[in-house]
């Protein structure tokens, strides 16, 4: 795929959605298209769906229009998806996609195997909202598609710290914000800044963490009671891994949080050369080089050791 336009053509309906638990990326590069198809094509009738958006993204224009749920009916010409890497992943509007005349994936996951009827999958890009961006025509993206667009590619770099940030990700950044972004005001409100209970959890975590394998591996807990007692959800723990991560000595980071009776989230992070989508993808998850997640069952022991097993053969194949 060159650019989206040609794909409109013959179209009057357009449904967009991302993936469940929308994190920066998948809101900015759904909300990005979303106010680009409605600035620009005002003929088309465009419904663009989310689970619950977080607060910290109601500075993007349009938020209000988000639809949580598919109302059962509607049909549309061109259904499109955006950072979301398997059908499963699709959530509140699954059905909407599968009853849609045609499909657009856009993505930017190596575990991504094309299950829409068009597919354009970079795997070297930082962000779906980087992918987005390509496909679009540079002058018709106005400054609330620059600033949707800013947040998803600072988001999945990490304000352009992680490795799949390219000099095409600071390229893209730089035309966004000539565009006038506010982008000190969207990185520090979106990206940076955290409750006070997510500051506590995050400390409490770090501070209960261990370590593994000479200090190569470590581990972060939070338990379903641990969540009851800050009164936070599965949202409030967004970066956690990531801190994990930067620990002096670590390879991998693994993050575990109780979300029902015995099953466990897992998020996975690593600094140099291990590829913990290989181990996520061992569990029925995937992501990427640097950053995965998988779902596991039984008991808290039970999941890290099973993941251990992984993680240290990987460590020690690296050795070699
Ligand atoms: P997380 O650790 O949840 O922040 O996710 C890190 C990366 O792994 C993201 O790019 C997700 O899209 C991906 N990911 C997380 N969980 C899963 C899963 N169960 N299946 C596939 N990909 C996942
Ligand atoms: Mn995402
Ligand atoms: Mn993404």
């Amino acid at each position: 795929m060159n650019k989206i336009a040609p794909h409109l053509d013959g179209v009057a309906t357009v449904g967009i959605a991302g993936h469940v638990n929308p994190d920066g990326d998948c809101v900015g590069s759904v909300m990005g298209l979303y106010l680009y198809l409605t600035e620009n094509y005002p003929k088309l009738t465009v419904d663009v769906y989310l689970e619950h958006v977080r607060p910290e993204f109601y500075y993007l224009k349009k938020i209000e229009d988000v639809k949580d749920s598919w109302d059962g009916e509607t049909k549309y010409d061109l259904f499109i998806l955006l950072d979301t890497s398997s059908k499963d992943r699709i959530g509140v509007a699954f059905d909407a996609f599968e009853m849609a005349d045609k499909t657009i994936c856009i993505d930017h996951h190596v575990s991504n195997r094309g299950f829409a009827n068009e597919n354009h999958i970079v795997p070297d890009a930082s962000s779906a909202s980087e992918t987005l961006y390509e496909l679009l025509e540079e002058e018709k993206i106005t400054l609330p598609v620059a600033e949707a667009l800013y947040t998803g590619i600072i988001h999945d770099s990490g304000v352009f710290q992680y490795s799949c940030t390219g000099p095409r990700t600071m390229e893209i950044a730089g035309k966004l914000m000539a565009k006038g972004v506010p982008f000190a005001k969207i990185i520090d409100e979106s990206f940076n800044q955290k409750t006070y209970v997510q500051q506590q959890i995050l400390g409490r975590t770090l501070m209960e963490s261990i370590r593994l394998m000479d200090g190569k591996c470590i581990v972060g807990i939070v338990t379903k009671k641990q969540m009851d007692f800050y009164g936070i959800t599965k949202k409030d723990l967004d970066g956690i891994a990531s801190h994990l991560r930067m620990t002096k000595g670590v390879e991998v980071a693994m993050f575990v949080y109780e979300t029902g009776i015995q099953e466990y989230k897992v998020s996975l992070r690593s600094n140099c050369y291990v590829d913990v989508s290989k181990i996520a993808a061992e569990f029925g998850g995937g992501g990427h080089i640097r950053a995965a997640g998988c779902t596991m069952n039984g008991n808290v022991y039970d999941v890290i050791n099973n993941l251990t097993y992984y993680i240290d053969k990987m460590l020690k194949d690296s050795d070699d």
